[in-house]
């Protein structure tokens, strides 16, 4: 496949393809090491119903049983950086965050696409509906922003981060959680893919979430994430390996997989041996980092 283009992150040609489900291909640049989907969807299209169709119930309690206590621990490492004021939680779905970030203290402000999702945040919060570049905020009005499993969304990370830093006051904060290609699970996953000559490819799919209206276009880890936040006027105050679902939750992670019975008990088996392995090698597959605004 004679196709080269330039890395979102350094610039450097990119050639070599990493993997090509369906009409998604993903691409690791040789120079900094970012995985990135080339071409990106076309824009346009209705935002995201990503909520509808979706089992809510099931979904409830996987925020109850396994976010809500990580987000708790979240906050308070932020506010080990930020300690109160006016949050922007964008990317906010039912608002879970904004529950803990209101408790915590902050006066918690939401922005979600999903109308589903933007309408039963905005019963318990103030909530406004679109995405960081279609709606007006006041420069530098906020103390602090979140960002949790959004950015890997984003066409053009490098753009969100100088409006996200446009909107926060001097010395102000952004955290933010992506998933880490580095991680233990994606590392086998894209095994699987590759040992099986392409023929195992729900274990991609499900990661970068393939089959939902909102993928995943970027792939970072600890240096590209560190790199592309520096580039765009932010320096790290912290980062931490978390892991995307722990074994009591993943009855509820695995309840959409389109097989069950011996199969999906054997994978759950499996999950809980890796889930184990990367927490004890230091390879869990996702990054939580607070970073300050430069300047
Ligand atoms: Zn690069």
């Amino acid at each position: 496949m004679a196709h080269s283009f330039p890395c979102i992150l350094c610039g450097g040609p990119v050639r070599r393809p990493l993997f090509g489900i369906g009409s998604d291909r993903f691409w690791r640049c040789p120079t900094c090491g970012l995985v990135q989907m080339n071409p990106l969807p076309a824009p346009g299209g209705a935002p995201g119903e990503d909520y509808a169709g979706f089992d809510l119930e099931n979904y409830r309690k996987f925020m109850a049983e396994f976010r809500i206590p990580q987000y708790e621990r979240d906050l308070a490492l932020l506010r080990k950086h930020a300690p109160g004021g006016r949050l922007l939680d964008i990317g906010c779905g039912m608002g879970e965050f904004l529950d803990v970030a209101a408790r915590g203290g902050f006066r918690a402000f939401g922005l979600e696409p999903s109308r589903t999702a933007a309408e039963i945040a905005r019963r318990r919060h103030p909530v406004v509906r679109g995405e960081l570049g279609n709606v007006e905020f006041k420069a530098g009005e906020f103390a602090a922003a979140t960002a949790w499993s959004v950015l890997e969304h984003v066409p053009a990370p490098a753009d969100f981060l100088r409006k996200v830093r446009g909107l926060l006051a001097p010395g102000g904060c952004l955290a933010l959680r992506v998933p880490d290609v580095r991680g233990l699970l994606p590392a086998l996953s894209l095994a699987a893919y590759r040992l099986s000559f392409k023929r195992v490819d729900l274990p991609l799919r499900v990661l970068y979430q393939l089959d939902w209206h909102y993928k995943h276009l970027y792939g970072f880890d600890r240096r590209t994430i560190s790199r592309l936040l520096a580039d765009n006027g932010f320096e790290a105050a912290a980062v931490r390996s978390e892991p995307s679902f722990d074994f009591r939750s993943l009855d509820l992670r695995m309840d959409y997989l389109p097989f069950g019975g011996a199969a999906k008990s054997a994978a759950k088996w499996a999950l809980g041996l890796v889930l184990l392995l990367a927490r004890l090698f230091g390879r869990q597959d996702e990054l939580v980092l607070v970073a300050r605004k430069k300047g």
